[in-house]
C-alpha cells in the first residue's frame, strides 16, 4: 500500500477504498491523516482497474446466455455486486501523487 509522499505514513486500505466512492471534489483524493497532505489518484490507476471490468462483463454475458434469470434487473444487480467485490482489490493498484512527488524517494 502506498505511503504519504511527505511524511511516509502508510495509507490504509479503508482510506483508499473510501476515496473512490467519495462524491464531488473529494472523489479520488486522499488526505494523509498525519500531515493532511492532499494526494490525487493518478490516471493510470484508473486504466488498470478498468481491466477488471472485462471479467465482470464476460460473467454477465455468460449468465445472460445461460438464461438463468428472467429479469434484466437481476443481471444489473449481479454486475453491481461483482463490481463491489472486485473493487475491494482496487486499493492495491491505486497510486497517488501529491505536490511533494518530485522529492519523493520512497518505495510504493
Ligand atoms: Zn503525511
Amino acid at each position: 500500500m502506498q505511503k504519504c509522499e511527505k511524511c511516509h505514513t502508510p495509507f490504509t486500505w479503508i482510506e483508499i477504498f473510501k476515496c473512490q466512492w467519495a462524491w464531488g471534489e473529494k472523489n479520488n483524493l486522499i488526505y494523509c491523516k498525519t500531515c493532511d497532505t492532499e494526494h490525487k489518484l493518478i490516471g493510470e490507476s484508473k486504466i488498470i482497474t478498468n481491466f477488471f471490468m472485462i471479467p465482470i462483463i464476460i460473467l454477465v454475458i455468460y449468465l445472460i446466455n445461460m438464461e438463468l434469470f428472467s429479469s434484466f434487473f437481476i443481471y444489473l444487480l449481479v454486475s453491481f455486486l461483482a463490481y463491489g467485490v472486485v473493487s475491494t482489490l482496487f486499493p492495491f493498484f491505486y497510486r497517488f501523487q501529491s505536490k511533494y512527488h518530485t522529492n519523493y524517494r520512497g518505495k510504493s
